[in-house]
């Protein structure tokens, strides 16, 4: 088909800077080198290669200075292998530990409208898979890193740089496995991930959240079984029933409220960034967590339900194997996400009881991604550098330390006693979320603003040169 690539070459003529980036310092032209270079390398877990990518940074990294030990491939097989590496300070201060994921999630090109693996800057985005998730952060934390072993910086503690794959999905986990098998390697007293970040609307910018917390995701399945028979001869113990008057009972249920540190600072700092009504209640709930009028109107909106509370709710459901029989057996799913300092087990014993009936059998799915989260907590010091920055770079912006809702590798530093946060500095708008959908896309000023902050953050941090 000639006519696409005669249009690219009018655009190529019409944009010449829009693959260059003509009013870049260097350190940003490296930055948007090297993101180029991760988005077109396929880390999807399907057709892609995660030792590729981590290879890419292991060689600029050995041409910036860095050599064995202080950088390694290394992983439990052949295509999902993880960077590591070390610049080593004066040992003042434990090491700080920077973590990116390289892997993306699945992404088919005729679902998008530009190349998914290709790095396409149009109409001031980045547009590509693994931009926005976590292609940016890698890159950044990938040109700081050839910056300070290239000026050979002082440091006040070790700097470690992990990236790592599966975070998307699969059962080689980098940054599990690392802990598992090579925790030496990234033993830190801090750990500085994806999972927080800005949020804007309309290009706006409303709150630069720090993620200090994540629930638990646990899968439960409920199953019914019975001799089945003639459906002409129904009985009272059709499992269908027994397994559907289980889940409405479990639907209509709802898991107490409960603030903990991170999850009443949210309510608190994001008031100012809601709606009336809504901003009252915030703040009513975050004053007296036993407030029920403030509770139960932010208990109405998704979102802040899922804050305020353990949730649990049917995914999937199946049933019987032909329309004139009696089914033999019906199983559902129900997904639930934890609140820190509650345990699966605990879930599973309320689920039972509202069950309320032997015949309902309940299994947890894959207990192993369940572990347990530890209490929420914010490290007021680690607060105290993200809002200095914030105020420096986005005058106005507050911080806000939050708890997600869903999962990302933090949890493991977590679960294995090494404090982790969700901070980026990177802005993207809550109304246009394309992580892990289609036509994924950053800012383009979005992005070097979070290379200035995070170069700033790890100054603060460590005492590198900033950004
Ligand atoms: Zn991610």
């Amino acid at each position: 088909m000639p006519a696409p690539l005669v249009l690219g070459l009018v655009l190529a003529a019409v944009l010449p800077t829009a693959a260059g980036g003509a009013d870049l310092s260097a350190r940003q032209a490296l930055a948007r080198e090297i993101y180029e270079e991760l988005v077109e390398i396929d880390t999807t877990h399907s057709t892609g290669d995660t030792t590729r990518a981590a290879e890419a940074i292991e060689a600029r990294l050995r041409a910036a200075g860095l050599a064995s030990p202080d950088i390694a491939v290394l992983g439990p097989s052949d295509k999902r292998k993880n960077l590591v590496a070390r610049l080593r300070g004066d040992g003042s201060e434990p090491p700080l530990l920077l973590l990116a994921h390289l892997d993306v999630v699945e992404a088919k090109r005729e679902d998008w409208s530009v190349e998914p693996f290709e790095l396409l800057e149009r109409d001031g985005f980045f547009y590509g898979r693994g931009t926005a998730d976590d292609k940016a952060m890698a890159a950044i934390w990938s040109e700081l890193f050839v910056e300070l072993a290239r000026t050979r910086a002082p440091l006040r503690r070790d700097l470690i740089l992990a990236l790592t794959a599966d975070e998307e999905g699969g059962r080689e986990n980098g940054v599990d496995w690392l802990l598992r098998h090579q925790r030496p390697l990234v033993d830190a007293a801090l750990v500085i991930n994806e999972g927080g970040g800005g949020h804007m609307r309309g290009g706006r910018y409303l709150l630069h959240a720090v993620q200090a917390a994540e629930k638990t995701y646990a899968d439960f399945e409920l199953s019914v079984r019975d001799k089945g028979g003639h459906s002409s001869r129904p009985t009272a113990l059709n499992p269908i029933y027994s397994l559907a008057d289980a889940l409405g009972r479990i639907g209509r249920f709802r898991f107490p409220v409960e603030l903990n540190e991170v999850t009443r600072a949210y309510l608190a700092r994001a008031a100012g960034v809601e709606t009336e009504g809504t901003a009252a209640a915030m703040l009513a709930l975050a004053s007296d967590p036993t407030d029920a009028a403030a509770a139960e109107r932010l208990s109405q909106q998704p979102s802040y339900n899922a804050q305020l509370r353990t949730t649990c709710t049917a995914t999937r459901v199946e049933a019987g194997h032909a329309n004139n029989a009696l089914p033999q057996l019906a199983r559902a799913v129900v997904n639930c996400r934890i609140l820190p300092g509650h345990s699966a087990d605990e879930v599973k014993g309320q689920l039972a009881e509202l069950a309320a009936d032997e015949r309902v059998e309940i299994v947890q799915l894959d207990p192993e991604f369940s572990a347990p989260a530890p209490p929420a907590r914010v490290d007021p010091a680690l607060l105290a550098v993200v809002e200095r920055l914030t105020a420096e770079l986005w005058p106005g912006v507050p911080v806000v330390p939050t708890m997600g809702a869903g999962a990302t590798d933090s949890r493991y530093f977590r679960r294995a006693g090494i404090a982790a946060y969700g901070v980026s500095g990177l802005f993207h708008d809550i109304d246009d979320v394309r992580a892990h959908g289609r036509d994924e896309r950053l800012g383009v000023k979005q992005f070097y603003e979070g290379q200035a902050f995070l170069g700033r953050l790890v100054a603060a941090l460590a005492g590198a040169p900033g950004a």
